[in-house]
C-alpha cells in the first residue's frame, strides 16, 4: 500500500468515529522510533459487550473454582468503585481509598488460598473479551518489533493468561503489573512487589519501567488508558520526546467528559473497537521513517 493510500484509510477511520482530538499534528511526532504504554482492564478489554460488564482481571478470579461465593469482594467492588470514577473527588482525596481498596482484594484473596493451577481454567470460562480488532493491534505492534508495555493495576497471572489464550502474548510485550505470589503447593500466600493501583502508576513507572531498556530506546509514546491515573505511565521513560494519549471514556461519559478532552489528547466515547489506535498505528509503521 502506499503512503498515500494509507493517508487516505486513516482519514476515513478517524472519520468514521465519533471523537474528539486535540492537536491532530501530534499523530506526526510518534513516528520515529515509537513505543505503546497501556493500561489493560477497560482499555485493552472492553468495558461491555451487549449491556453486561465484562469483567476485569480481578473480576475473572470471583469463579466458584477460585473463591468461595459469600466472599466480600462484590461488596468491596460496590463501595470503591463509585469512588474510583467521582468526578467530584480529587486524585488525593481517591488514593488512600485506592489503597484501601486494593488491599483489602488482596487480604481476601490471600485467604481464599486461590490455586495456581485453576487459574487458566477461570479465565477460559470467564467472559472476558478484549476490545474489538485486538488482534491487528497485538499482531501489527510485533510484526514492527513496535514495543508494547502492558502497565496494569490488575492481577498480572490472570492479565497473561487473557493475552495468551487470545494468541496475542507475543515477545514484543513487557508487563507491569501486581503479580501473585504463590507457595511450593501452588497456593496464593501473597502478592509480588509493591501495590500498583489506579492512581499510583507514576510511582510503578519510575521504580519499574526505568528499568526497561526497550522503553527507554524509544522516546516517542502512543499511550492508551480509561482512567486518568493512566496518564503517568510513561513516567518511567526517561527522555520522552511526544506522547500521544488516547482515553476511552466508558462510563460516566457526561459528568467526566470535559476532564477527559482536558487531559488526553484524543477521547473515544463508549467505542468498544481499536480502530483509532489501529488506524494511528498502521499509520506511524506505514512511514518510510519508522524503524
Ligand atoms: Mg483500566
Amino acid at each position: 500500500m502506499s503512503k498515500n493510500e494509507t493517508d487516505i484509510i486513516f482519514i476515513l477511520v478517524l472519520k468514521r468515529h465519533q471523537f474528539m482530538v486535540k492537536d491532530p499534528y501530534l499523530i506526526l511526532l510518534i513516528i520515529l522510533f515509537p513505543q505503546v504504554i497501556s493500561d489493560f482492564d477497560m482499555t485493552l478489554t472492553r468495558f461491555a459487550h451487549n449491556g453486561m460488564r465484562v469483567p476485569t482481571t480481578h473480576n475473572i478470579l470471583d469463579n466458584r473454582l477460585l473463591i468461595n461465593e459469600d466472599c466480600t469482594k462484590k461488596e468491596l467492588l460496590n463501595t470503591y468503585y463509585p469512588i474510583e470514577i467521582d468526578a467530584g473527588r480529587s486524585t488525593e482525596e481517591k488514593l488512600p481509598l485506592m489503597v484501601e481498596w486494593w488491599t483489602k482484594v488482596h487480604e481476601l484473596l490471600i485467604d481464599q488460598r486461590i490455586r495456581k493451577d485453576m487459574l487458566a481454567r477461570a479465565v477460559k470460562e470467564s467472559s472476558a473479551m478484549l476490545r474489538e480488532g485486538y488482534k491487528v493491534f497485538f499482531d501489527h505492534l510485533a510484526e514492527h518489533h513496535i514495543p508494547l508495555l502492558i502497565f496494569s493495576a490488575g492481577v498480572g497471572d490472570v492479565l497473561e493468561e487473557v493475552i495468551r489464550q487470545n494468541h496475542v502474548f507475543h515477545p514484543n510485550i513487557n508487563i507491569i503489573s501486581n503479580y501473585m505470589d504463590f507457595d511450593h503447593t501452588g497456593v496464593l500466600q501473597a502478592f509480588k512487589g509493591q501495590l500498583i493501583h489506579t492512581f499510583n502508576k507514576r510511582q510503578g513507572a519510575l521504580s519499574h519501567a526505568a528499568h526497561l531498556r526497550q522503553v527507554q530506546d524509544r522516546p516517542n509514546v502512543l499511550l492508551l488508558g480509561d482512567s486518568l491515573g493512566d496518564l503517568t505511565m510513561a513516567d518511567g521513560v526517561t527522555d520522552t520526546h511526544n506522547i500521544l494519549t488516547i482515553g476511552f471514556l466508558n462510563d460516566q461519559v457526561e459528568e467526566r467528559k470535559e476532564s477527559y478532552i482536558n487531559s488526553f489528547d484524543i477521547v473515544l466515547v463508549k467505542d468498544e473497537t481499536m480502530d483509532i489506535p489501529n488506524a494511528i498505528v498502521k499509520y506511524v509503521t506505514s512511514s518510510r521513517y519508522s524503524k
